[in-house]
């Protein structure tokens, strides 16, 4: 009987696992992988596709293709639960998957259930698919109405945050910097980014906390630090101002300050947040319902499920919730489901203690960020993009 290995989401360490069982594939197992999407976001060039420098497919991963070459049938379904009695993936749309060993690699979301309001009104950053198709829309409406005064608002202070402010407004301005001067273009697009805390980006350095809050002053994008959002509103009548042929922004942000400001769109990128369903399936999760698992990536309260990237928690090793620790658990998690399906010693991970940033800042340029040290200059933006395609080449042309 061949044993069934199951892997949820298609996300960093997963497309590590699913290249290196392509390379070496174990006799005997049969892989699936369910996906809710076919193409998943490298999320080291996400910011780049935003400002314009990447395309979409130079920034997504097929994970058909993939699995083609990994020899693994691919279900484009959404999980929602795990039944542990029968040990199979409940799934949204398709029949229920059976597995012997599962692997979980699912990302996580921004926080919205306690702002009322942000769940409805508010555009998370991820799941991706419905951010991009949000910003395209926004886009396409800059194209149409390049003299239409936008305000965009980004709530979230951290690296993801600021990457996205600087970013966002570097395209918005390409849009419409053409015929018009570099001020009257900045008027027409208001960029507002909302960060509780007194300072931005508290995983990074003072220097690099300084130099990013100089930056994002220079560019003119308003800051509103110390400013908890307490609730986002919508007004269902878009009124059009009397002046103004184009209707007034219809989102508004309520500070717990009192402060009250109008929106066009209001992007939300704040503390990373675990999807309902894995706490509820019985998995041993921390406060914030993200799966524990111990140096062999393996949950601690099931042993034949394994977690990596953004929805684990290593008990040893807590870690930000970052991409770059997400690339580094593939190769071990690959080691260890193959050790564990020929029922050899796990083998234990250590991730780094620090890790190297490199926050792009919109205009290719970026900013490197590691321990207590900054560097800038824009040759690290092409050695960030030299990284970044690296990377993604390990994806296409299989073979
Ligand atoms: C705006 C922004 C910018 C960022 N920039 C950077 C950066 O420059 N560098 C960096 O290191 N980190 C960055 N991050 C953080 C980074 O995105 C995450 O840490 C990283 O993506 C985590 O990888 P992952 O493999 O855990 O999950 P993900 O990359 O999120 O992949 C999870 C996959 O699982 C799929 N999925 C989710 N739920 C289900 C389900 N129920 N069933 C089936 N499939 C499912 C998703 O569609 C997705 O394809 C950024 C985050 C944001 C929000």
């Amino acid at each position: 009987m061949p044993q069934d290995l199951v892997l949820i989401g298609g996300g960093h360490s997963h497309a590590i696992v699913l290249k290196m069982f392509g390379v070496k594939p174990l006799p005997g197992v049969r892989l699936t992988l369910i996906s809710d999407v076919s193409h998943a976001t490298y999320s080291g060039m996400l910011p780049g596709h935003i400002a314009g420098f990447y395309s979409y497919d130079e920034c997504h991963i097929d994970l058909r293709s993939l699995c083609e070459f990994a020899q693994c049938q691919i279900f484009v379904d959404r999980a929602i639960a795990i039944d542990f009695n029968n040990n199979r993936v409940i799934c949204q749309n398709r029949p229920p998957v059976n597995f012997d060993l599962l692997s979980i690699d699912i990302g996580s979301t921004p926080a919205t259930l306690s702002v009322p309001g942000a769940a409805q009104y508010a555009i998370p950053a991820k799941p991706v698919p419905e951010f991009l198709a949000n910003w395209n829309q926004l886009i396409t409406e800059r194209q149409n109405h390049p003299d239409k005064p936008l305000r965009v608002a980004i709530v979230g202070g951290g690296a993801g945050g600021v990457e996205l402010a600087l970013n966002m407004q570097s395209r918005l301005l390409s849009e419409v910097r053409e015929n018009k001067s570099e001020e009257l273009a900045n008027l027409l697009s208001e960029i507002h980014l909302f960060h509780s805390g007194a300072e931005l980006m508290p995983a990074h350095n003072q220097p690099v906390r300084r130099r990013l809050k100089e930056i994002l002053i220079n560019r003119g994008i308003q800051l509103h630090l110390m400013e908890k959002v307490s609730a986002i509103e919508k007004q269902e009548m878009i009124e059009i101002a009397s002046d103004s042929q184009f209707p007034i922004p219809n989102s508004q942000i309520y500070c717990e300050s009192g402060l009250k400001l109008e929106f066009d769109r209001i992007f939300w990128v704040t503390q990373a947040s675990a999807a309902n369903w894995i706490k509820e399936s019985g998995l041993a999760t921390d406060s914030n319902g993200f799966i524990q698992v111990n140096d062999y990536l393996q949950s601690v309260s099931h042993p034949h499920v394994f977690a990596a990237g953004d929805i684990c928690t290593m008990v040893n090793y807590p870690r930000p919730k970052a991409g770059v620790f997400a690339v580094r658990q593939g190769k071990p998690l690959f080691e260890n489901l193959q050790q564990f399906l020929l029922t050899k010693p796990l083998k234990p991970f250590a991730p780094q203690e620090q890790y190297l940033g490199l926050i792009g800042t919109g205009n290719k340029r970026a900013i490197a960020s590691r321990g207590n040290f900054m560097w800038e200059s824009p040759l690290l933006w092409y050695w960030k993009d030299w990284i970044d395609r690296q990377f993604m080449q390990n994806f296409t042309n299989q073979n």
